[in-house]
């Protein structure tokens, strides 16, 4: 199980790109995610994709960032430019184990750098969560994530030019 923990999210700022990150989780092989600032918003915005296309990705916003690492029971992933190389690092995690995986938003205090069982990057270029989130969760997941079935009531079937949605019952 991945759970995506997004800190430092400011309400206005950061509304699109946190959204972003959520749905990026939802897609790429993460289960849920878990915000440190309450946002009904962007738990709306989630919850109303997962009503349509499916699945049962979960979104909990408001949440206390140290109650959660102090509790985990698992392996701690902190995405940032600093970490170690990507394909190095992934090699050495096990992935039956329990895995947080923390992005930041803003300057991300540096116990989270300490506490992380593993900080990585993704490049060690400055760049986007966003990128982060998507390219750590393909290589963890083998790029398995693309078979992933979400049986939505909205379906989108793969054509090269228009529109295909079925709508089932
Ligand atoms: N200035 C912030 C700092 O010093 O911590 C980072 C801001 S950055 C826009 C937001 C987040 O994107 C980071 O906390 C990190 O999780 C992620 N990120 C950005 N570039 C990354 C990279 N090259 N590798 C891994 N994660 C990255």
């Amino acid at each position: 199980m991945i759970t995506i923990l997004r800190i430092g999210h400011r309400i206005q700022r950061d509304k699109r790109i946190t959204t972003h990150c959520a749905l990026v989780s939802r897609v790429f092989g993460a289960d849920k995610i878990l915000v440190d600032t309450l946002d009904k918003k962007i738990e709306e915005t989630v919850l109303s994709i997962n009503k349509r296309f499916g699945g049962n990705f979960e979104i909990i916003t408001g949440v206390k960032t140290k109650k959660i690492i102090d509790e985990w029971k698992g392996t701690i992933v902190h995405l940032t430019m600093y970490g170690e190389k990507l394909d190095e690092a992934v090699k050495k995690i096990d992935t039956k184990k329990n895995i947080l995986l923390i992005v930041g938003a803003e300057k991300v205090p540096r116990y989270i750098y300490e506490i992380a069982d593993f900080n990585i990057s993704v490049g060690n270029q400055p760049h986007s969560e966003v990128a982060a989130l998507a390219v750590f969760l393909d290589r963890i997941t083998k790029g398995k994530w693309i078979d992933k079935k979400f049986n939505g009531k909205l379906e989108i079937m793969p054509c090269n030019k228009g529109k295909k949605v079925i709508t089932n019952k």
